[in-house]
């Protein structure tokens, strides 16, 4: 910098020196040849008076004497004179050699005007003026008393070559001293600014290189020399506390968004904390966008999805097991990506068999390959770790990764992997709440099978769906026969046990696409849906009759008891295409199996029931 700015200065002073020489040198010049012009006027009204002299007298041949005494001027070269047309006409031509020498002299008698030229040699300058003569009627000298012309005509004139060498001298010695001038002052004006400006460039240059490292995020401070100019100094310390409050603030910032995402744990390698700051505000904002999302999403399974996307456009990772363990019994797939997975068949079996559900700390197998010995390729690396969702539950995460790089980028985002599961815990955990609560509305407590309200819903589904599919539905209303009793003698907790076996026996004697409802008290409801036909309906009404009765009741110790139940059948859409109907008529031929003696079957019948007097 310090360079360039001499540099600067000393071009500056080239050109203002040169401006100086070439003003003065013009100057000095126009000066020397107006002076030179002036004298050669006096001395053309000389010669004219000397003339007019000589001519009054009648002495004009002696004028070759005046004018050579003339000519020894000091600086005058050469002096002549030049006859005029009037003259010459008045007359006649002279026998002297005043006639016009050159291009200089006939313009002056043509124009009646003074000319001159300025002949520069190397060595030497000379300035030819001709001064013309013209005709002028004043007291002292009437020209037209001996002249044949006009007032104003010209007369002749006489040129003279004065040597002007001295002007070009002074001006060549005026370059010379004033660039010899321009130059020490140039060095002077240099040393002194450089003396003055120094600390302050250096103060610049430290400056300069100081922000530069502050943009890559280092801050250093400047030290002080007791040598700087007060401002300089001002400006040192006026950096250094900004660079100090910026550190304070940068780390501040640093500390409290890595407390976001985990404690103490570092987020990025770099050692720039503004570019820190940035990459962890950037992550901090697609967590709270996520964290916004899952609240909005329906159920369990739409926030794994999203999760799973976040793991893999986000942190690049390619393959990936979450597993959900209810109860801390039940284990439950519920996101898979990329088709690896070597442990969780063995965890489904026995969660116990997952290292990390047991000690509820992470298992990474980047130091000991076989860190869980359910994990059964050796080729390829895994990072589990697990969450608690509510009391009960928790969901494990298994990530497999094909090399240690891989491994190393999901370590370095680790604290930002961690947050996301964080946040899906609650909700995962809430979503499981709600799902039960809905559960609960949907489902008799005492038995788990679906109540009456899940019947008139699923209904409204499934009747459009049987229509258009022209699908058959056997319909089964079953009643325990003499269940009061049961009541009666061993008391309601019996009651409740001999209603969730009944439950129990009929669950295990229809398909998993039938349904299996408690409608009210001890009347059970079955949907065969899909049902071929009355033959197969009955069938299966039979066997869950006898299965019934055959079962085997503990009321106490020692002792059993079976019940037996009484079914009536109706078909869908066979016997009506209105579900209500079709309700009433097992219901009617439940009754009538009642009527009959109980533990049997009863399909109802037109001709049959339309006696019963029932609604
Ligand atoms: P039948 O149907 O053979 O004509 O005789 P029943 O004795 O079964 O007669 P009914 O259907 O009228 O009796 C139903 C009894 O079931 C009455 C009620 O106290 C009892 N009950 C209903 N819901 C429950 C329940 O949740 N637990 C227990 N323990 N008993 C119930
Ligand atoms: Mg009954
Ligand atoms: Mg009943």
């Amino acid at each position: 910098m310090k360079s360039k700015i001499t540099l600067r200065l000393t071009i500056l002073m080239v050109i203002f020196g040169f401006v100086l020489i070439v003003s003065q040198s013009y100057s000095l010049r126009e000066n020397g040849t107006t002076n030179a012009i002036t004298k050669a006027n006096a001395i053309a009204e000389i010669v004219k008076s000397g003339l007019t002299a000589h001519m009054v007298n009648g002495n004009m041949d002696q004028r070759g004497v005046f004018l050579d005494s003339i000519s020894k001027t000091e600086n005058i070269k050469k002096i002549w004179i030049i006859r005029g047309e009037n003259v010459v006409r008045q007359y006649g031509k002279s026998t002297k050699n005043d006639f016009p020498k050159d291009k200089l002299d006939k313009q002056t008698l043509n124009s009646g005007k003074l000319q001159y030229k300025i002949n520069d040699h190397l060595s030497s300058a000379t300035l030819r003026v001709t001064i013309p003569y013209n005709a002028t009627d004043e007291s002292s000298l009437n020209c037209m008393q001996c002249h044949d012309v006009k007032y104003g005509d010209t007369l002749g004139a006489v040129s003279i070559v004065f040597d002007i060498s001295d002007i070009k001298e002074a001006g060549i010695n005026n370059i010379i001293v004033t660039s010899l001038i321009t130059f020490f002052a140039t060095i002077i004006i240099i040393i002194m600014l450089n003396r003055l400006l120094k600390p302050y460039l250096e103060t610049l240059e430290i400056l300069n290189d100081r922000i530069d490292s502050a943009t890559n995020g280092v801050f250093k401070n400047i030290t002080l020399n007791n040598k700087l100019p007060s401002e300089a100094e001002k400006l040192i310390i006026n950096y250094n506390d900004l660079t100090d409050s910026l550190m304070e603030t940068f780390q501040e910032i640093d500390d409290k968004l890595k407390s976001f995402v985990g404690g103490t744990s570092t987020v990025t390698t770099s050692n720039n904390p503004l570019a820190e700051s940035k990459e962890i505000i950037t992550n901090l904002s697609y967590l709270y966008e996520f964290k916004n999302q899952i609240q909005l999403d329906k159920d369990k399974s739409e926030i794994y999805s999203r999760l799973g996307e976040i793991f893999k456009n986000q942190f690049n990772i390619n393959y990936i097991n979450i597993l959900e363990i209810d109860d801390f019994t039940k284990v439950t797939k519920v996101y898979e990506h990329g088709g690896l997975d070597y442990c969780s068949k063995s965890i489904i079996e026995n969660p116990d068999n997952c290292r990390v559900s047991r000690n509820a700390s992470d298992v990474c197998s980047i130091f000991f390959q076989k860190a869980c010995k359910y994990f059964t390729n050796d080729n390829y690396l895994y990072y589990c770790m697990d969450i608690e969702i509510g009391k009960s539950s928790k969901l494990i995460f298994n990530f497999i990764f094909l090399n240690e790089d891989e491994l190393t980028e999901f370590k370095y985002n680790l604290p930002f992997i961690e947050s996301y599961i964080k946040e899906v815990a609650p909700e995962i955990s809430s979503k499981i709440l709600f799902q039960a609560l809905e559960d609960s509305a949907l489902r008799d407590g005492l038995t788990g099978l679906y109540n009456r309200r899940f019947l008139d819903e699923h209904l409204k589904k499934l009747i459009p769906q049987a229509t258009r599919e022209k699908m058959n539905i056997g319909m089964l209303m079953l009643d325990m026969d003499h269940f009061k009793a049961v009541n009666d003698e061993y008391g309601h907790d019996i009651g409740d046990k001999v209603l969730q076996e009944f439950a129990r026996v009929v669950l295990e004697n229809v398909r998993d696409s039938d349904m299996v409802i408690r409608y009210g008290g001890e009347e059970f409801i079955v949907l065969l849906v899909g049902v071929k036909d009355e033959a197969d309906t009955l069938t299966v009404a039979n066997k869950i009759r006898e299965k019934v009765a055959e079962n085997e009741v503990d009321v106490y110790a020692g002792s059993t008891m079976r019940k037996t139940i009484s079914i009536g059948v109706s078909m869908f859409p066979e016997d009506s295409t209105n579900f209500t109907t079709i309700m009433k008529y097992a219901d009617l031929a439940l009754y009538e199996a009642k009527d009959l003696g109980r533990n049997q079957v009863i399909r109802y019948s037109e001709n049959k029931n339309d006696t019963l007097e029932l609604f």
